[in-house]
C-alpha cells in the first residue's frame, strides 16, 4: 500500500497575488480571508481587488497572534457568520495555520498564501496548534491538503533574508530523512511507506536547493526575482512538502521539536533547527566526517547555523544539551529511524557536531 497526498494546486510567481481571486472562483463564492495587521496594511487592498474582480465576496480579518485552539473557534464563529465556502490563509506560518484550523473546523476549503518561504507548512495538510507559551498543543490535519497555495515571489522578496534561509534548512534535510525513515521500514505521515514520488521530490528537493540557493539568497538581498528564487521557493514551499508527506520525516525534525524547550533559543526559526538537527542526523547515521564537514561549510557559505552558538547559546550547558537530546524523544519522528535511538545517543551527537564546529 502506498499513498500519495498533495495540494490540488500550486501557483507561483512574480505577481502571482494578483490572480488569487481568479484562482479561488472555483472553490466558491465567499472567502474568509486571515491575515496579521502588517500584511493586511501591505497586501489587504490588492488581495480585496483581487476577489472583486473576479465576483468572489471577501472579508479580511485579523487574527489575534497565536495559534490557539481558542483563536481557531472564535475565527470559526466569524467565518460561519459571513458565509464563508474557503478560508484563505495570508502571511506566515501563523495565519496559514490558524486559516487551516479554521477550514478543519467548519469542513471548508482551504487556501494558503504564504507571504515568507520558511518553511513547509503552506502545502501540507498539518495543523500545529500552540499553548500561550508557543509551546506546540497538538497537530491536527485536514483531510485533505490545501485546495490552493499561491505564491507571489515578488512579495518573497519583500520579506526579511532570514526566513527564506530557514525555509531552506527545513528543506535541506528531507532527502536524508525520506531515506531514514525508508531504511528504518517507518511509515511516511500518510501511514504507509514512501511513494517513488515522495522520494524524488525530496531528491529533487536537495539538488535545487544546492544549485540555487546562495543566488536565491543573493536575489532576496537585493529586492529582485530571478531564475535562482524561483525554483528555490518551488523546493522550499512545495517539494519540501511533497517530501516530508510522502517520503517521511525523521531525526533532523526530532532535533527541532527539542528546540522548542529551550529558553536561550527561543525567536529562531524552526527551519534552522531542522538544518542543525540534520547535522546530528548525519553523525547518527555514522556518515564521514569529511561528508559533514562539506555540509557545514556550505550552510556558512549560505548562513544556516552549524552550532549552538549560532541561536544565541553561548557556550550551551550540559544541562541544555541534555534537554535538547531528550525533548527530542519527544517528537514521532525520533523513531523514524534505525537502529532505535535514545536521549544518550542523541546527546553523544549532538556534542559531536559542537565538536566538528568549534
Ligand atoms: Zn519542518
Amino acid at each position: 500500500m502506498r499513498i500519495f497526498a498533495a495540494t490540488s494546486r500550486y501557483v507561483q510567481g512574480d505577481g502571482a497575488l494578483d490572480l488569487l481571486g481568479q484562482q479561488c472562483q472555483v472553490l466558491g463564492r465567499s472567502a474568509f480571508v486571515i491575515t496579521d495587521t502588517e500584511i493586511a496594511q501591505l497586501l489587504g487592498e490588492r488581495v480585496i481587488n483581487s476577489f472583486q474582480a473576479a465576483d468572489v465576496a471577501c472579508s479580511l480579518q485579523i487574527f489575534p497572534g497565536e495559534i490557539t485552539h481558542a483563536a481557531i473557534a472564535v475565527l470559526a464563529r466569524d467565518a460561519m457568520g459571513f458565509g464563508a465556502d474557503m478560508i484563505v490563509g495570508l502571511g506566515g506560518g501563523k495565519a496559514l495555520d490558524t486559516a487551516k484550523g479554521v477550514a478543519l473546523r467548519l469542513g471548508l476549503r482551504s487556501v494558503s498564501v504564504p507571504t515568507i518561504a520558511s518553511n513547509d507548512g503552506p502545502a501540507s495538510a498539518a495543523i500545529a496548534v500552540y499553548d500561550d507559551n508557543h509551546i506546540m498543543q497538538d497537530i491536527l490535519h485536514l483531510p485533505r491538503n490545501p485546495d490552493l497555495v499561491l505564491v507571489d515571489t515578488r512579495v518573497i522578496t519583500n520579506a526579511p533574508v532570514r526566513f527564506l534561509r530557514a525555509g531552506i534548512g527545513d528543506a535541506i534535510s528531507k532527502k536524508f530523512e525520506a531515506e531514514a525513515c525508508a531504511a528504518a521500514g517507518a511509515h511516511t505521515l500518510l501511514g504507509t511507506p514512501a511513494s517513488i514520488t515522495g522520494l524524488m521530490a525530496a531528491n529533487t528537493c536537495y539538488e535545487i536547493i544546492r544549485k540555487h540557493a546562495a543566488g536565491a539568497l543573493r536575489a532576496v538581498e537585493a529586492k529582485e526575482v530571478n531564475d535562482d528564487l524561483e525554483a528555490l521557493v518551488e523546493a522550499a514551499v512545495l517539494l519540501s512538502t511533497l517530501s516530508f508527506e510522502n517520503g517521511g520525516l525523521s531525526l533532523s525534525h526530532a532535533i527541532a521539536r527539542g528546540f522548542s524547550y529551550l529558553n536561550r533559543a527561543n525567536g529562531t526559526l524552526h527551519g534552522d533547527h531542522v538544518a542543525y538537527g540534520l547535522l546530528v542526523q548525519l553523525v547518527m547515521e555514522r556518515r564521514p566526517t569529511a561528508f559533514i564537514e562539506e555540509l557545514c561549510a556550505y550552510y556558512r557559505e549560505i548562513g544556516l547555523p552549524t552550532r549552538l552558538e549560532d541561536f544565541g547559546l553561548n557556550h550551551p550547558t550540559p544541562e541544555e544539551v541534555r534537554a535538547l537530546a531528550v525533548n527530542a524523544m519527544v517528537s514521532p519522528s525520533a523513531a523514524r529511524f534505525a537502529p532505535p535511538v535514545d536521549a544518550d545517543q542523541l546527546e553523544a551527537a549532538i556534542k559531536r557536531v559542537e565538536q566538528l564546529n568549534p
